[in-house]
């Protein structure tokens, strides 16, 4: 179970979501990569995994527009596509930022 980020921030800008773990490591994550991997029933196969979503059709104008905390270990994000079902855990939200810093310091990172 991963401990609460110490900081969220909503980078509108930049449509990035940069977060701050109690470790002092700072991720950044795409509102776009975030809106394509949201987790929800909707947008992916609760049983396969399996994506339903076409993150072509993720508007490019893409806003943040509430953060809702679930919990203790998790937060509802809340887009202007008026999509907000998707629950993003720590976990998941530690395991984007992770896969997004890895593939901008290697280029050549294929997606697995
Ligand atoms: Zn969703």
């Amino acid at each position: 179970m991963t401990d609460a980020p110490t900081n969220i921030k909503a980078r509108q800008a930049d449509q990035t979501l940069e977060l701050t773990w109690q470790d002092g490591s700072v991720h950044e994550i795409t509102y776009h990569k975030l809106r394509a991997e949201c987790p929800c029933a909707a947008c992916r196969n609760e049983w396969t995994g399996e994506r339903i979503l076409d993150p072509m059709t993720i508007r490019p104008d893409l806003k943040l527009e509430g953060m809702e905390p679930v919990g203790a270990y998790a937060v509802r994000l809340a887009w202007n596509d008026g999509h907000s079902s998707g629950l993003f855990t720590w976990d998941t939200l530690l395991l984007l930022g992770q896969n997004s810093t890895k593939i901008d310091a290697e280029s050549t990172q294929s997606e697995a």
